[in-house]
C-alpha cells in the first residue's frame, strides 16, 4: 500500500526557499505566546494570517465558532496578531476537511503581496505515461477541478522525460502558454526550473502552487504551497520525515504505522484483517457483494509477527463503528499459526465481545485451525472467502 505524507504550507515554503523558489517572507507560531516573536521578524505593513492545516480551501473556510476565513489579509501587524488569536486552537472547516474540520495549531504570518495576476502551477506524476507532468493555468486562486471542468482549454500539461529532465524548450512552451513576457518570463522560467528540481530531489508525489502570482514590480512568487511525498521514498529523506505532523493524522493510522501495518479507515461496520493489498480489495468486494459494508481494513503484510497481529486487533477495535470482525488470511509467506496465535492472544487481551469470523488458508493452516479450536474462544470459522463473508454479514446484521 502506498500512501502519502503531507506537510504544512510554511514547511513547504521553507523547502521552496532551499531550492530557490521565491515565496513571500513569513514566520510561523505554534501558540499565541509566539505571535510577537514571529511578527517581530517581519516588516511593519500589510500582513497575511494563514491557518496551517493539511487541507486546502482555507481562505473560504469557516471556523466552528462562526469566524470566517482561515486565510486573512490584515493592514497592520497589530491587526494580524488579533486575527491570529481568533484562529489558533479554533477548528477550521473547508471543502477539503470534511464537516468535523481541523484544529489549527500553527499560524503562519507572511508579508502580504501585491497581486497583479494569479496562476496555477503543479507538478505530479502522470500515471498513464509514468512521467512527471507539469500542469499550468492562467486561472489561479480558484479550485483547479473547476477550471478543468469549465474551461479545460485554460489548463496546460507538459510531460517531462524522467531520464532527460525538464528541457529548456518545455519551460519556454509553458512560459509562452501562461503568457509571461519580459522580466516576468525570466523570473517564471527560473521558478519553474527550481520547482521541478525540488520535486525531483525530494521524491515528492505532488507539488501544487495555487496561486502562483505576479506582482506589479515583475516578481513571480509562490503564494500558496501544497506538497506531499510518496511514503515509499521517505527512507531516503529523514529531513522530510521530521516534518511529519501527527496532529493531522488519524491516530489509528499512526499506531498502525508504528507496527509497520497499513490501516485504512472506511465508513461501514465490518473490520477486516487481511494480508496483502489485493486480498484487502477482494475482501471488501465480497463483503459488499453479500450486503455488508467494511469499516476499515488492516493489512498485516507478508510476514507479520504475533505482536503485530495483537496490535492490529487493538487498532481495528479502536473504531467505535465496528460491529464485527472478519479475518481473511491467505498464508503464503505468512504462517497461519502465527496469525491464529495472535488472534487468540488479542481476543483474550481485549476481551472481545463482537462476532469474529476467521478464514485461514495456506501455509501451516492445520496448526492454525488447531490453535483456534483449542483456545475455547467463541469464533466462527469460514471455509472459503464467500462463506466467511456471508457469515460475518449475517452476524453483524443480527
Ligand atoms: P487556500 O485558500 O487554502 O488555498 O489558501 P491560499 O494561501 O491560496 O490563500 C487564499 C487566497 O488568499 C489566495 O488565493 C489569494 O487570493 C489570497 N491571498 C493569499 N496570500 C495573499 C497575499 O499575500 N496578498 C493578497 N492580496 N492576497 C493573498
Ligand atoms: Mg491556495
Amino acid at each position: 500500500m502506498t500512501s502519502r505524507m503531507n506537510i504544512h504550507e510554511y514547511q513547504a515554503k521553507a523547502l521552496f526557499e532551499k531550492f530557490g523558489v521565491p515565496v513571500p517572507q513569513g514566520a510561523s507560531a505554534k501558540s499565541a505566546a509566539e505571535f510577537d516573536a514571529a511578527l517581530a521578524s517581519l516588516p511593519e505593513g500589510p500582513t497575511m494570517v494563514k491557518s496551517q492545516i493539511h487541507a486546502g480551501g482555507r481562505g473560504k473556510g469557516t471556523f466552528t465558532d462562526g469566524f470566517k476565513g482561515g486565510v486573512k489579509f490584515c493592514k497592520t501587524k497589530a491587526d494580524a496578531k488579533e486575527i491570529a488569536g481568533k484562529m489558533i486552537n479554533n477548528t477550521l472547516v473547508t471543502v477539503q476537511t470534511g464537516p468535523a474540520g481541523r484544529k489549527v495549531q500553527t499560524i503562519y504570518f507572511t508579508v502580504a503581496s501585491d497581486i497583479k495576476k494569479e496562476y496555477y502551477l503543479a507538478i505530479l506524476l502522470d500515471r498513464a505515461s509514468s512521467k512527471p507532468v507539469i500542469v499550468g493555468s492562467t486561472e489561479g486562486g480558484v479550485e483547479i477541478e473547476k477550471v478543468a471542468h469549465d474551461t479545460p482549454e485554460k489548463l496546460f500539461k507538459i510531460l517531462v522525460d524522467p531520464a532527460y529532465g525538464l528541457a529548456d524548450f518545455q519551460v519556454r512552451e509553458l512560459i509562452f502558454k501562461l503568457g509571461f513576457t519580459g522580466a516576468e518570463a525570466k523570473n517564471a522560467a527560473k521558478l519553474i526550473r527550481n520547482l521541478y528540481n525540488a520535486y525531483w530531489a525530494t521524491d515528492a508525489a505532488m507539488i501544487e502552487v495555487n496561486p502562483l502570482i505576479t506582482t506589479p514590480t515583475g516578481d513571480v512568487l509562490a503564494l500558496d504551497a501544497k506538497v506531499s511525498f510518496d511514503d515509499n521514498a521517505l527512507f531516503r529523506h529523514p529531513e522530510i520525515v521530521a516534518l511529519r505532523d501527527l496532529n493531522e493524522e488519524d491516530p489509528k493510522e499512526i499506531e498502525a504505522s508504528k507496527f509497520s501495518l497499513s490501516y485504512i479507515a472506511l465508513d461501514g461496520n465490518i473490520a477486516c484483517l487481511v494480508n496483502g493489498a489485493g486480498l484487502a480489495m477482494s475482501t471488501m468486494d465480497i463483503i459488499q457483494h453479500f450486503g455488508g459494508t467494511p469499516a476499515n481494513f488492516l493489512d498485516v503484510g507478508g510476514g507479520a509477527s504475533k505482536d503485530q497481529v495483537v496490535a492490529a486487533f487493538k487498532i481495528i477495535l479502536g473504531d467505535p463503528n465496528v460491529k464485527g470482525i472478519l479475518v481473511n488470511i491467505f498464508g503464503g509467506i505468512m504462517d497461519c499459526n502465527v496469525i491464529a496465535t495472535g488472534i487468540v492472544e488479542a481476543v483474550k487481551e481485549v476481551g472481545l465481545k463482537l462476532p469474529l469470523v476467521v478464514r485461514l488458508e495456506g501455509n501451516n493452516v492445520a496448526a492454525g485451525k488447531a490453535t483456534l479450536a483449542a483456545s475455547g474462544l467463541k469464533l466462527v470459522s469460514g471455509d472459503t472467502m464467500a462463506d466467511a463473508a456471508q457469515k460475518i454479514v449475517k452476524l453483524v446484521a443480527a
